[in-house]
């Protein structure tokens, strides 16, 4: 008798098995520490460390305390591309205001055509995303004939808005240059949240250079992309969050921050 229940069991268990689709079972998460319009509004205080962050995911992108570079997490490996333009991997006490992981696991992989823009690029990965109102996370790797990217300099109390502080911004351009881009790509319905479309940060393949992108042109690419259903997210304890007046719109600002425009 055990044997035949024990039979009946394995069986009712495949079937409940395969009559889920492929996405149903899966809990990918995304967690993200702060918002776009807190940066934008000035909080730069690190509320997690590296260690932290670790915790959550091995790819990402966000920035560091006191808006001290742009950050790119790649395979585990948090790197700061400086406002100098030089890079360096920031020990896990180190901490960060803004930043989103996650444990990449791609479901789909493109190849991307050759001399598009970043502006035809995003339409090319919309174009193979099952919808656009989910997150993703994208990590696109190859060659680039063109890229060209910004950081931020290191800020200090009071904090100027991000506005006043990208009006100055460093930027570098790089020419035939191999790669990786980590980005993330969230609806449109998250401003506030993060940034409405799509989030670049690029590291050369030697690991000396990269930033924030601005523009690019792609030669050989190809796109991973992970779709992230759940989204976690952890706000500062702290002051300047507490007094900041997030009801506001602060969607062109947003733009102008992320594009350069
Ligand atoms: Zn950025």
């Amino acid at each position: 008798l055990l044997k035949k229940l024990r039979a009946v069991f394995i069986i009712s268990f495949l079937g409940l098995m395969c009559s889920f689709p492929a996405y149903a079972g899966e809990a990918k998460t995304i967690t993200q520490f702060s918002t776009i319009d807190a940066l934008i509004g000035g909080v730069y205080d690190g509320i997690a460390s590296i260690r932290q962050l670790k915790q959550y995911g091995d790819i990402g992108i966000g920035t560091f305390d006191a808006l001290n570079g742009e950050m790119m997490m790649v395979d585990g490996i948090v790197y700061r591309v400086s406002a100098d333009g030089g890079v360096q991997i920031p020990g896990p006490d180190e901490t960060t205001p803004f930043a989103a992981v996650t444990f990449f696991e791609p479901d789909r992989e493109s190849s991307l055509p050759e001399n598009i823009s970043m502006q035809e690029l995003a339409k090319a990965v919309d174009g193979v995303l099952p919808t656009l109102n989910f997150v993703y996370v994208l990590r696109i790797e190859g060659t680039f004939k063109k890229v060209k990217t910004r950081s931020v300099p290191k800020q200090s109390k009071p904090y100027p808005p991000l506005i006043k502080v990208t009006q100055t911004q460093p930027t570098f351009d790089f020419e035939n240059v191999e790669g990786v881009i980590v980005g993330v790509r969230c609806p449109g319905y998250m401003k506030g949240i993060n940034v409405p479309g799509y989030h670049l940060h690029f590291l050369t393949k030697d690991g000396k250079a990269g930033g924030h992108v601005l523009e690019l042109t792609t030669d050989h690419v190809v796109a991973k992309i992970d779709r992230i259903r759940n989204f976690h997210m952890i706000l500062p304890e702290d002051s300047d969050f507490y007094k900041l007046d997030l009801d506001k719109d602060a969607s062109r600002e947003v733009t102008a921050v992320e594009s350069g425009k």
